[in-house]
């Protein structure tokens, strides 16, 4: 596989308030985003044209901002229109979008008041996380890697350090022949794979970990809703590793993973079935429906 290097590509990306492009969006090398991890991003995809939650994604960037201790100079709507422009031009209906927000190169110290916040939002083609044949179920390693307490780090932020932990698991599980490693908690409870949410089928009804030290997925949570639409129960608990053996069918939630079986998880085996199969239908019939019947739906 050729992989086409993301600085050296076509298109226009929008950088504090403009479009430019692709090539000349470069960062300067003593920017303290880089060198502190002062910088938070999303994920979203464009369906048909529409970005799938785009309110609670801007949302969620504002907020993973806060939560790091600045504040993004543009208002949810600017933003929501950004995203629109760099999907309009770069003529992408069906795309993953990438905004980040970072401090600048004002103060390069651990202290970084005075720096400058910026905001950049990308767009290209990704068909999905596991790729063609994901439907077959996806294998998950268990991470020696834990996600860490909220005491330790903002876990409820979607900021770019946390996921120095998801790299180092990812690769660990790809090294022992996995696509994804399945992270427990600083308590050793379930938490989540490295870029989705899980759940598991236990007894007809649907389990996921409560979300105490990771991300409340937009995804997880379009999941349970479209899961309590069905009559199908949801438990949201603490789930212990020796509770996998239990699980009938286990599955991976996200945006760029969408609704993905596993097949998988350690030494436990899973065959996608019903449920997963019925919310994997459901879910991919809901994004791509007008915003106003999505937010309908979700009353
Ligand atoms: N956990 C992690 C670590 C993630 O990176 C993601 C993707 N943003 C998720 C969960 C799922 O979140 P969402 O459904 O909002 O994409």
């Amino acid at each position: 596989m050729t992989l086409v290097p993301f600085d050296d590509r076509d298109g226009m990306i929008w950088w504090d308030g403009a479009l430019m492009p692709w090539r000349e969006a470069r960062l300067h090398v003593l920017s303290h985003g880089l060198h502190y991890a002062s910088a938070v991003f999303e994920g979203e995809r464009a369906y048909g044209g529409t970005v799938f939650r785009l309110g609670d994604h801007t949302k969620r960037l504002q907020n993973s901002a806060r939560l790091l201790g600045f504040s993004i100079p543009w208002t949810a709507e600017e933003i929501d229109d950004a995203v629109t422009a760099v999907l309009a031009a770069n003529a992408l209906t069906d795309a993953y979008v990438r905004p980040i927000a970072w401090r600048g190169a004002e103060q390069l110290s651990v202290a970084a008041q005075q720096t400058k916040i910026h905001l950049a939002i990308a767009a290209w083609p990704w068909p999905n996380l596991f790729g063609a044949d994901r439907m077959q179920g996806v294998r998950l390693g268990i991470a020696t890697w834990r996600r860490p307490s909220p005491e330790t780090a903002p876990t409820a932020s979607k900021a770019t350090g946390l996921y120095m932990i998801g790299t180092l698991a990812k690769h660990e599980a790809e090294a022992a022949g996995f696509q994804d490693a399945l992270m427990l908690d600083w308590r050793g409870q379930v938490a989540e794979a490295t870029g989705a949410n899980v759940f598991f089928v236990i007894d007809g009804a649907l389990h996921t970990p409560t979300p105490e030290g990771f991300l409340d997925g937009i995804t997880r949570r379009t999941v349970m809703s479209l899961a309590r639409h069905r009559q199908i129960r949801v438990v949201e608990r603490a789930i212990m590793p020796e509770e996998l053996e239990a699980a009938s069918e286990a599955l991976l939630v996200g945006t760029a993973a969408e609704v993905t079986p596993i097949r998988q998880i350690g030494a436990h085996h899973y065959t996608p079935g019903r449920i997963t199969e019925t919310i994997a239908r459901d879910y991919a019939e809901l994004v791509r429906l007008p915003p106003e019947e999505v937010t309908r739906r979700a009353a």
